[in-house]
């Protein structure tokens, strides 16, 4: 299938109110073109050289998230050009983020990351760590930051019972934060969760974003 018809094709299906990102890390800046012509505006990269060599190669109206995670000596590559950051999964990381964004005068759209999943590699926050960081952030103001919502991965497993009981973790923690930090959460709106091989449950979960590579764009090449 072409990239075009494969993006054509997850557009008719998601809901409206799914945001699509391409994720395009490791594909060469002539593919995003294509998925870019065939109308997809948002891209998703996990690598903050090659995404900051991608920005100069390709249209100023694409927006771009990142996805990865990113070491606090990378923000220069990152947080001028990106929309959205996905990954944060650390409390160091979100105030280094501040303290780049404080220093440069930028506004930096946030998702913190939870840790969902079975698997002990994957990244982010475990629920009380989420909870601990949240009860700290509410009681200060932390400049040039906006946090954004959740974003999580679901154990790497066929299994699809085990995933939409991850993805339905994740969706009750983010009603939890809502309820709870509403009032000092003003922009927690999305809930980033979903990849190629298990979108259609994180959808069915309450995702508001899903984060799609493999489907749009075939096998990475590492
Ligand atoms: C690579 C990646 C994706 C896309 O995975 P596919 O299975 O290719 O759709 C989504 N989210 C994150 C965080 C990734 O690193």
């Amino acid at each position: 299938m072409s990239i075009a018809q494969a993006i054509k094709e997850l557009k008719n299906e998601l809901p409206s109110t799914v945001k699509l990102v391409a994720v395009s890390k490791f594909h060469p800046s002539e593919l995003i073109r294509e998925a870019y012509d065939a109308g997809q505006r948002i891209f998703g990269e996990s690598r903050p050289q090659e995404l900051y060599k991608k920005t100069g190669e390709l249209p100023s109206d694409i927006e771009w998230h990142f996805i990865g995670h990113l070491q606090t000596n990378k923000l220069k590559f990152v947080l001028p050009y990106v929309s959205l950051i996905h990954s944060v999964d650390s409390k160091r990381l979100l105030y280094e983020i501040s303290r780049y964004a404080g220093s440069h005068n930028l506004s930096v759209r946030v998702l913190l990351e939870v840790h969902i999943a079975t698997e002990q590699t994957k990244q982010g926050f475990s629920k009380e760590e989420l909870f601990e960081l949240l009860d700290e952030i509410s009681r200060q103001t932390l400049p040039g930051v906006k946090i954004c919502g959740l974003m999580g991965m679901a154990s790497f497993v066929d299994d699809k019972v085990q995933i939409r009981g991850e993805f339905e973790t994740l969706a009750s923690l983010f009603s939890q934060i809502k309820e709870k930090y509403g009032d000092s959460l003003a922009y927690f709106t999305e809930l980033s969760m979903g990849m190629s091989e298990d979108y259609p449950v994180a959808v069915e979960c309450g995702s508001t974003m899903v984060r799609i590579g493999t489907r749009i764009f075939g096998a990475r090449t590492y």
